[in-house]
């Protein structure tokens, strides 16, 4: 038994928006992760299936990692395609905003995204949202957007309609928000969703291997090297924090999504509760926070640099230099973790 969690009415007002329209446009977060790229991806296969003409647009690269996906191949990346980007923003009738909460987080999507005409929903499970969409279906609660878009296609009917490509993309949003079902995954009705999706035809053993034992050599490589030059231990305050300069990432073939997993290797140090990862990108300071228990990452990603997620794992970037970000944060840790 899956309980309803996303009300009536917006289901409702969702169908009748997908019903009137024809052109329909994807978005989700820059630095796009599993659960963005599933989530879009699975919402456009199964809009596609439906006959309507789909499209997701990202603000930036797909990891390659993630490039296997099903329709990851027809993803309009707008660093580099902004001209088609634009295009399919100004004749289409509707978006879908997933994984995201602000539309500052949809980088240099967010002018032609917020200025469209075209009808909007937000679809997401961050904590707090902007209000810049027509229908609003936002649940913290929920452990992923692939979660929720799995619910809304159920709830409008459309289970038996599901491909297995759709459960697929479903699926890689709901392992790589939790870890693998390691954290954020109490709710037995993720275990009720999983089991619908292996109904499909769903290997989800072989999406956790996709999503999680698909990297570089030099990202491997990369790691070992944090882990070993980079990670400081502060063990009176449960906290360990990583740095990575723009050097060390070129010393070491950086590709998009490299990083991705970093910041929860610490958390397996007996007594780490909290873990942050400081990465030097081209124009800003790219922070992730993280965290196990009671502990809440997300005012500290709020408080000092304005960012935001999920208690347990937040995110956020720095104006900062480097040194600045780090000095910030440590003083700033007495005070959080308590
Ligand atoms: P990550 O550390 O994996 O980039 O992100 C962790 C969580 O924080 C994700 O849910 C992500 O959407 C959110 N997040 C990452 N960066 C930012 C940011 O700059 N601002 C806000 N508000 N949220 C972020
Ligand atoms: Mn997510």
């Amino acid at each position: 038994m899956i309980t309803k969690v996303i009300p009536e009415e917006k289901i409702t007002a969702v169908l009748k928006l997908i019903k009137k329209s024809s052109k329909i446009v994807i978005v989700a977060h820059k630095r796009p992760d599993g659960d963005a790229i599933g989530s879009t991806l699975a919402l456009c296969n199964f809009l596609i299936g439906q006959g309507k003409s789909a499209t997701v647009i990202l603000p930036d690269a797909i990891p390659s990692f993630h490039s296997g996906l099903p329709g990851a191949k027809d993803v309009v990346c707008f660093e580099t395609q902004e001209t088609e980007a634009r295009a399919l923003i100004n004749e289409c009738d509707l978006i879908f905003c997933l994984d995201f909460n602000f539309p500052s987080r949809i980088g240099a999507l967010e002018a032609p995204i917020t200025e469209s005409r075209a009808k909007k929903v937000l679809i997401d499970h961050h904590l707090n949202h902007g209000e810049f969409t027509d229908v609003i279906i936002s649940h913290p609660e929920i452990a992923s957007t692939c979660e929720l878009i799995f619910r809304l296609i159920c709830r409008m009917g459309y289970y038996p309609d599901m491909s297995l490509e759709t459960a697929q993309c479903i699926c890689t949003g709901m392992l790589t928000d939790t870890g693998g079902l390691a954290f954020n995954s109490n709710s037995p009705e993720i275990y009720t969703i999983i089991s619908e999706l292996l109904k499909k035809g769903v290997d989800k053993d072989a999406i956790y291997r996709n999503a999680f034992n698909n990297y570089s050599e030099s990202r491997m490589k990369l790691l070992g090297y944090v882990l070993y030059k980079k990670m400081r231990v502060l063990k009176e305050y449960h906290t360990a924090i990583i740095t990575l300069t723009h050097d060390e990432m070129l010393r070491f073939n950086y590709q998009p999504g490299d990083t991705e997993g970093f910041v929860n290797q610490p958390l397996s140090i007996d007594h780490v509760f909290c873990s942050i990862f400081i990465k030097e990108e081209k124009d800003v300071i790219k922070l992730s926070f993280r965290s196990q228990g009671d502990m809440d990452v997300n005012i500290m990603a709020k408080e000092l640099f304005g960012g935001g997620g999920h208690k347990n794992a937040s995110g956020a970037e720095s104006h900062f230099s480097m040194e600045e970000t780090e000095k910030i944060i440590e003083k700033a840790i007495p005070e959080y973790v308590k």
